[in-house]
């Protein structure tokens, strides 16, 4: 009898799709078919389960209520599993593992979502080693402990923290990238665990979930040309809680009057603004230059080195969970999940 297992939970995604006969485009097929195309995973040593999402998508259909049901799915089986699987479109993976990383708290198993860039049925396909590789990790225990007890995104060669994750190749099979932070594990004829970049288990207590998510947040990413009438229709738009102000470089943007203007403005009507960087390496440094620090007398929010998908995510996450902008700034500031390397400047 095996005295551990894993939960394959599936969602869909280019892993598990075939071609339309009639159209010819992919979509989604289901979880045997995934089994049968890789009967090997049946011989790694633990049990596996699955569990399919009551609708299957491919992931540009993504919507949050499917990251609280992936939460209530997890938290339900908590106790039955050594940790989870979650096979996941490749395009807003990045976002569903940041997601999870807030909601599901005082996480002491491993979570590790994972797709592939060719289906699993097909003859040169990544999905079959992303798939075992993903068991692996998450049945893998060090002093009976988890060896990664959290939300994670393993593809080809590499594991990463899921909220320091972005897409960045379409075609790939190296498709994610972690700019800011090192990999959790590297993979080859073993799997090299970076001890120093994964975080401690929870000392004890269960997994929590929080599955309410403020989807009332926008993104700004600022271009040169950028019109006062984009910013006003942006900071306009009724419900607004949460701005991401996609900066350039080290945080900057310009410091024409008409758009610190409405920067403030935003300010005032209570909405908080959240400065991101938008380059993929390096962190955001708000007075560095000349051209931040006038965002800084705004009160705009550091976003460091966050990714965009990260910064989505737990804007949504502290919105829901306070009414109060003070409060909402002040979990912004500080590493939550391991999301952000605040710095301070000397000037
Ligand atoms: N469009 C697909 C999805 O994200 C792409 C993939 O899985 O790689 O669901």
């Amino acid at each position: 009898m095996k005295n551990k297992s894993v939960l394959i939970i599936y969602t869909g995604g280019t892993i598990g799709m075939v071609n339309d006969p009639e159209t010819g485009a992919l979509c989604p097929f289901d979880f045997e078919q995934i089994a049968r195309a890789v009967p090997e995973i049946r011989e790694l040593g633990f049990g596996i389960d699955s569990y399919t999402l009551p609708e299957i998508i491919d992931s540009s259909d993504l919507q949050p209520g499917v990251w609280a049901e992936l939460c209530r799915v997890i938290a339900e089986r908590y106790d039955r599993y050594c940790g989870f699987v979650v096979l996941h479109g490749t395009d807003t993976m990045a976002y569903s593992a940041s997601a999870l990383s807030f909601m599901l708290g005082n996480l002491s198993k491993p979570v590790v979502f994972t797709g592939s860039q060719l289906p699993i049925g097909t003859v040169r396909t990544d999905g079959r080693e992303n798939l075992i590789t993903a068991l692996e990790i998450a049945a893998a225990e060090k002093d009976g402990q988890a060896m990664v007890p959290e939300v994670c995104i393993l593809f080809g060669a590499k594991l990463f923290r899921g909220n320091r994750t972005t897409k960045v190749d379409a075609e790939r099979f190296d498709a994610f990238q972690s700019f800011n932070y090192p990999p959790l594990a590297e993979i080859g004829i073993h799997i090299h665990y970076n001890e120093d970049a994964i975080v401690d288990a929870p000392f004890h207590g269960g997994v929590e979930v929080f599955d309410r998510m403020d989807t009332h947040v926008a993104v700004l990413k600022l271009f040169p040309g950028i019109r006062p009438e984009i910013m006003d229709a942006v900071i306009c738009t009724p419900g607004l809680r949460g701005l991401i102000l996609e900066s350039y470089g080290a945080g900057n943007a310009p410091t024409s009057d008409w758009f610190l203007a409405r920067v403030k403005e935003a300010e005032e009507r209570g909405i908080v603004v959240y400065n991101v960087t938008q380059c993929q390496g390096g962190s955001v440094e708000m007075g560095r230059y000349e051209t931040s620090r006038g965002l800084i007398g705004c009160g705009v929010v550091s976003g460091y080195d966050s990714t965009i998908e990260a910064a989505v995510c737990k804007l949504m996450y502290l919105l829901a969970c306070f009414s109060d902008v003070n409060e909402v700034k002040k979990y912004l500031n500080i590493p939550l999940k391991g999301e952000i390397t605040p710095k301070r400047i000397g000037f």
